[in-house]
């Protein structure tokens, strides 16, 4: 076995990187491959084109004698460059993408042939995806699935096959993809922001979410990678000893980027830019051989969905360039994991930024309803929002020292808590002139100046305002951002809603003028939201104490944080915004527990082979080299051996020790698995995760004992110091 440790040091030392050419400037290259409003231009039709356009920007539906047209220009548009098949492209609930292709080719009576793509097969496709996770819907419905084209995410070519992006939904209409709530959530924010907005300008007629992820990862080299079967199956290292040198120094962060590494960045953004990808920053992050790359943010249903082709570009680029990308949250002990923060806000069609700041008191006072409200939604649906970010991976991040805990809280700012701070005592009912004048003078006319300077920012809080966004920074490296931006624009619409009610009526009943309301239900959220904000250190065990008293909820693990998401609240919350039905929470529900429950169980599985398998015999043929010198060494000196030899012989009691530890542990950590694997659903996750899941640390602490014992040229395993610094 340790052949293959070396081999792969070796084939990695050799490595040379792979020169990529800067073939033509990053903006001629943008959007080459994407079937962008350019290109339709130049394809389509005029009412081809206006068609599609208002099924982007009004949801409009498009016709079936329009789809015709629109399928032979993209067939055309994507020949011309190359592309030979077409498929829908997808998101099922396994967070991945998916993609059957089909060719255009097809045979006329045998003899002759042509390229063909018509409306239907643009449209709607039936593809035979029954292995894909469903909870359960289409056994109780007994229906199939289908992909439905989504105009409002352009069609791309990658590796010449036209990626037509849909949704996937079963016949009975329940979504079976992560896309489909997220464009429901979309519909919902849209509306009630919209709605919200009149109050300061009747002429908004659309509100986008938006969104800019920042992309953490590591890179291990292909070769390295595959000499680790953890790192193979599961994704990250179920042990190894931590390497004497870390992350202690901070010589990685933000440092120059290694040479292979920059080629791999250098290609992937180029594709990027043909895919239309916006990405903008790349740099090294804390941990050795972790990096960050980050766009420019974008509308959320297209942020997302770049998000996700940008996470498979990165793995064939990185094929090309020897590596393997890590995108697991924790995949090395000791040293950070990779998060996704999610950048979020709210936007006007004409780019205006409702969560920054304007130049008037109005645009202020439009400024704070969509903070505060944000806050509020929050804070009423915190647990939730913690729900929309578990995975397996992410309970060895969230609450680790560099990472938010799996508490939510609200970071703002001592400023803007200074001026949420002075608008609790507004006045309740009608406000004096003065008292008016006061507000739009010194408070919330001083706002602009606050945010130019408040470069303070809080790296602990999971939920944090940064000047003109609100950042999410609990969602894991792995995940797919449909799942937190459909709970994020979900909660804040259904607080938009209430808003809206709440100012009405003091309008109608109270008689109050349109701002008197405004500040009279901002008064009363801030003061209901207090809870939530929390501008101290995130990290500290004082939070979570404070936490508790608060009330705020600490679901620390997986099975624990998810119960939440069938609760009354939480389903009259999907139901009533039109994002999700009860049948699509359960399911959604059911398929994140079966999907934990799996990837416990497959580490489980794992770790004992690696120890028994791999580690216990190594550490039994060092104790036989220990055993074989002893021997000798008594056979030479006789009764002195005792003083010669006593390191030896304490070494192999060590070893023994550790081994018949090993051997232990494995066999009660199956047993416990196989209680687990005798259960289903919460009861089966809930065993995994208290029963099993605690040999993992014990088991790994007697193997990484072993390592600092035996003979480092027979250890099988690739080495952290290996896998961290070579490159
Ligand atoms: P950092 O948080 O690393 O200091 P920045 O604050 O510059 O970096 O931005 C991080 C991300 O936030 C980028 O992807 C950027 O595009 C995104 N971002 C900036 N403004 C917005 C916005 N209004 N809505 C959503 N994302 C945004
Ligand atoms: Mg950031």
């Amino acid at each position: 076995m340790s052949i293959i440790r070396f081999n792969a040091l070796q084939e990695t030392l050799r490595r040379k990187p792979i020169k990529v050419q800067q073939s033509e400037k990053r903006s001629t290259l943008f959007g080459q491959n994407v079937f962008n409003k350019y290109a339709m231009q130049q394809y389509l039709t005029r009412s081809a084109y206006e068609s599609v356009m208002n099924a982007i920007e009004h949801g409009t539906r498009i016709d079936r004698k329009i789809a015709d047209q629109v399928a032979v220009s993209m067939k055309d548009w994507a020949m011309s460059k190359g592309a030979t098949h077409y498929t829908h492209w997808f998101q099922p609930l396994t967070g991945a993408t998916a993609e059957k292709h089909d060719a255009f080719f097809e045979s006329i009576n045998g003899s002759l042939a042509m390229e063909k793509f018509d409306g239907e097969q643009l449209v709607q496709q039936e593809p035979d995806a029954s292995s894909f996770p469903t909870g359960g819907i289409r056994n109780t419905f007994e229906a199939r699935g289908y992909t439905a084209w989504d105009p409002t995410s352009p069609a791309f070519i990658y590796e010449r096959t036209l990626c037509i992006p849909t949704i996937f939904v079963a016949y009975t209409g329940e979504a079976l993809d992560n896309k489909t709530p997220l464009l429901r959530a979309l519909q919902a924010i849209d509306t009630h922001a919209t709605a919200v907005c009149k109050y300061f300008d009747k002429t908004i007629s659309k509100v986008n979410a938006t969104l800019g992820w920042e992309q953490e990862f590591f890179l291990v080299d292909n070769a390295l990678a595959l000499s680790r079967p953890d790192i193979q199956l599961t994704g990250r290292t179920l042990l190894g000893h931590f390497s004497a040198k870390g992350q202690q120094l901070d010589d990685h962060y933000f440092g120059i980027i290694p040479v292979r590494v920059m080629s791999f960045m250098q290609d992937l953004e180029e594709e990027c830019m043909l895919l239309g990808i916006p990405v903008k920053t790349r740099h090294n992050e804390v941990a050795p051989n972790q990096f960050e790359v980050a766009p420019i943010f974008e509308e959320a249903n297209l942020a997302v969905d770049h998000n996700s082709l940008l996470m498979d570009v990165m793995q064939k680029v990185a094929k090309r360039h020897n590596f393997r990308v890590l995108f697991h949250e924790k995949p090395f002990a000791g040293i950070n994991g990779s998060g996704k923060h999610n950048n979020w806000s709210l936007s006007l069609d004409n780019g205006t930024n409702l969560l920054s700041p304007g130049k008037t008191p109005m645009k202020n006072l439009q400024f704070l309803t969509f903070f505060v409200n944000t806050i509020k939604a929050v804070y009423e649906y915190e647990e939730l929002l913690r729900a929309s970010v578990v995975s397996a991976g992410n309970d060895f991040r969230l609450g680790a020292s560099e990472a938010p805990p799996p508490i939510i809280s609200v970071f703002i700012g001592n400023q803007l808590s200074a001026v949420l701070d002075e608008l609790e005592n507004v006045t309740k009912g009608k406000l004096s002139p003065q008292e008016k004048t006061d507000l739009k003078l010194n408070i919330i006319g001083k706002i602009p100046e606050i945010l130019l300077d408040n470069t303070d920012r809080n790296r602990t809080s999971p939920f944090a305002f940064t000047g003109n966004k609100f950042e999410f920074r609990a969602v894991g490296s792995s995940a797919n951002c449909a799942g937190p931006m459909t709970v994020l624009n979900t909660i804040v619409a259904k607080q938009l809603k209430e808003f809206k009610i709440e100012v009405d009526k003091l309008i109608e009943t109270k008689s109050l003028k349109k701002d008197e309301a405004v500040f009279n239900v901002l008064r009363e959220y801030i003061k209901e939201s207090k809870k939530i904000r929390f501008d101290g250190d995130g990290y500290g065990d004082a939070w979570e104490k404070e936490a508790v008293k608060r009330g705020l909820s600490n679901n620390k693990n997986t099975p624990e944080a998810l119960k939440i998401i069938t609760s009354d609240k939480v389903v009259s919350l999907y139901e009533e915004m039109d994002v999700m039905s009860k049948v699509e929470v359960e399911a959604r529900y059911e398929i994140k527990l079966e999907e934990y429950t799996k990837r416990m169980q497959i580490e489980s599985r794992v770790l004992a082979d690696v120890a028994r398998n791999h580690v216990v015999p190594t550490a039994i043929i060092y104790q036989n080299t220990l055993l074989e010198n002893t021997k000798n060494l008594k056979e030479i000196f006789g009764d002195e051996f005792k003083k010669i030899a006593k390191e030896q012989v304490e070494l192999i009691m060590v070893i023994s020790n550790h081994i018949t530890e090993i051997n232990a542990l494995v066999i009660k950590m199956e047993e416990q698995r196989s209680k687990a694997n005798k259960q289903n659903g919460l009861k089966s996750a809930q065993q995994y995760c208290n029963k099993v899941k605690p040999f993992f640390e014990e088991i790994r602490f007697h193997c990484d004992q072993l390592e600092t014992m035996v003979d480092d040229n027979i250890w099988p395993l690739t080495k952290y110091r290996e896998l961290l610094f070579t490159r």
